[in-house]
């Protein structure tokens, strides 16, 4: 068996970049379990509880939410579904802090190699703008990339669920968000440089062929 297959992944890239996409798909290629942030937060949200609200604030302005909770709300979940090994990560670290707290935390869950999916700016805001996604399961469509559209209008294929533009894609939105990528999330490709974990994938053209080269990287190791 490769050793990848039993590594923690986690996909590092700007908005829009294909992560969940790819996560996605290493998950049914291999059987890693993808474990996103912004899903578990947005869950929060959703439960209405006083931490939900708390989060809303900051997730609503396209801003980090606070770097404790999201560390929190995370280890929580790893540790409660017993995910130690054969993880992907899917939006966090997405600061120095979140990262250098993750690896100094006292957790049997470690990050083993780190993915950059490297896209173009405007393939960046393209992809966003025309994004929807379940709620209820998470799965990502689009409502003009042919590879993403769903079989239905506006209905997702896996659970018949009404699909919605996450209120975070809004153009208005997603400048913020690529510029708090930039600041925030771009000091971590030479923070997992320096320690040897990083891996740069070209993010761009259609999703099976970035998924190619995630996959011919992963073989390659
Ligand atoms: P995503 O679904 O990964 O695009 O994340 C959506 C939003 O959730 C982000 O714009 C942030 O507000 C918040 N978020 C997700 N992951 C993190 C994280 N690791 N740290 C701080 N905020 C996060």
């Amino acid at each position: 068996m490769n050793k990848f297959l039993k590594y923690n992944l986690v996909l590092l890239g700007p908005p829009g970049s294909g992560k969940g996409s790819v996560a996605e798909l290493l998950c049914e290629k291999y059987g890693f379990r993808t474990v996103s942030t912004g899903r578990l937060l947005r869950l929060e949200m959703a439960s209405n509880s006083e931490l939900g609200g708390i989060i809303s604030k900051q997730y609503k302005k396209g801003k980090l939410v606070d770097e404790n909770i999201v560390v929190d709300v995370l280890f929580n979940y790893l540790d409660k579904n017993n995910l130690h090994s054969s993880v992907i990560l899917d939006g966090f670290p997405r600061s120095l802090g979140q990262a250098v707290t993750a690896y100094n935390k006292d957790s049997k869950f470690s990050v083993d190699l780190v993915i950059y999916l490297d896209v173009d700016y405007d393939a960046l805001i393209f992809r966003i703008s025309n994004r929807l996604v379940c709620e209820k399961c998470g799965k990502i469509y689009s409502k003009v990339i042919p590879e993403f559209l769903p079989k239905t209008p506006g209905v997702c294929d896996v659970d018949g669920s009404t699909l919605h533009q996450r209120p975070d894609d809004k153009k208005e939105l997603v400048q913020e968000r690529i510029l708090e990528f930039e600041k925030m999330t771009l000091p971590l490709v030479d923070f997992y440089k320096e320690k040897n974990l990083l891996k740069t994938v070209d993010g761009n053209g259609p999703i099976h062929e970035v998924f190619d080269r995630v996959v011919a990287l992963l073989e390659s190791l």
